[in-house]
């Protein structure tokens, strides 16, 4: 039997069963889901479910794809026409598709509805029961591995919006000592007191910028000293400069925090050096 998805008003053969590369669910994880148990023919614990669906969404401000009774509509069709009497019906949610861009306040998103049923063995399922499983232990990571450059964005995306209703352009994130760790899409860096460049060390706290690395090399060098260690927000308040460096923004000074002008108030010196300089140190090629 040919599996049937349903993906924005369509019931579709699975294999042809598509959302857009740029969905933002794809691109971000800008996206919200629920799996509920389908025992005996019915839904199990559908309110809930729904009820929770609908918390995620509108906590995310995410719109709700459809009214609950057409949303129960096709979670009933999609369960009638895959046959499942036994197994889990799937849905997600995603902000919807567009250009790839943080930002979502001000677009007109439709969002993305996705729903998937299969079926699941009730006797495998207790034959497992009966067996019991095992499990292991190991620190609760969820997410803190910001080193890896994962679609994993939402809480970027969040940070952006924030920073742009505060009439900002980015967020500076702050660890639970009181450092910057780096932006939600750059590095941070300031000009300290003893006009050294510094920017936090590698950890598992931020990415490993290719233009933060690309930036050390320049310091080098030029002879410019280059301090890695983190800095308070106190620290970068009080710096000479702060910048943030990225590949879409290469080197970015910075000129407010929290509404507190840095340094002049204007693009620092060094930055505005660095910047100029970027390309003749960035590795320059025609085509990869
Ligand atoms: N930190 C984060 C969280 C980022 O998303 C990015 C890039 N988008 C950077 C730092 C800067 O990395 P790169 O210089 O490689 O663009």
């Amino acid at each position: 039997m040919t599996r049937v998805v349903y993906v924005n008003g369509r019931y579709l053969p699975y294999a042809d069963a598509n959302v857009h590369v740029e969905d933002r669910g794809f691109q971000f994880a800008d996206s919200v889901y629920e799996v509920i148990e389908i025992a005996a023919g019915g839904t199990v614990d559908a309110t809930r479910h729904l009820d929770r669906l609908q918390r995620s969404l509108s906590e995310l401000s995410i719109q709700e794809p459809m009214s609950r009774s057409a949303l129960c509509n096709v979670l009933a069709q999609v369960i009638r026409r895959n046959r499942v009497t036994d197994g889990l019906v799937y849905m997600q949610v995603s902000r919807g598709t567009a250009p790839r861009d943080f930002p979502f306040t001000g677009k007109s998103l439709t969002p993305t509805l996705v729903c998937l049923a299969r079926s699941l063995s009730v006797s495998a399922r207790d034959a497992r029961a009966s067996r019991g499983i095992r499990v292991v232990t190991m620190p609760d990571i969820r997410w803190a591995r910001c080193d890896i450059k994962t679609v994993m964005l939402l809480p970027a995306i969040l940070a952006k919006e924030k920073a742009l209703s505060a009439g900002a352009d980015e967020a500076w994130l702050i660890d639970g000592q009181g450092f910057v760790t780096e932006g939600a899409s750059s590095n941070a860096w300031i000009v300290n007191a003893d006009d050294n460049l510094q920017t936090r060390d590698l950890s598992n706290a931020l990415l490993p910028g290719v233009t933060r690395a690309t930036t050390v090399d320049m310091a080098a060098a030029t002879g410019r000293r280059i301090v890695f260690e983190p800095f308070s927000i106190e620290q970068a308040m009080a710096a000479r400069e702060a910048f943030t460096t990225s590949a879409s923004g290469t080197i970015m000074p910075v000129v407010a925090i929290d509404g507190k002008p840095i340094g002049s108030g204007r693009p620092g010196p060094v930055a505005t050096s660095l910047r100029r300089t970027f390309h003749n140190f960035a590795e320059r090629r025609s085509a990869c």
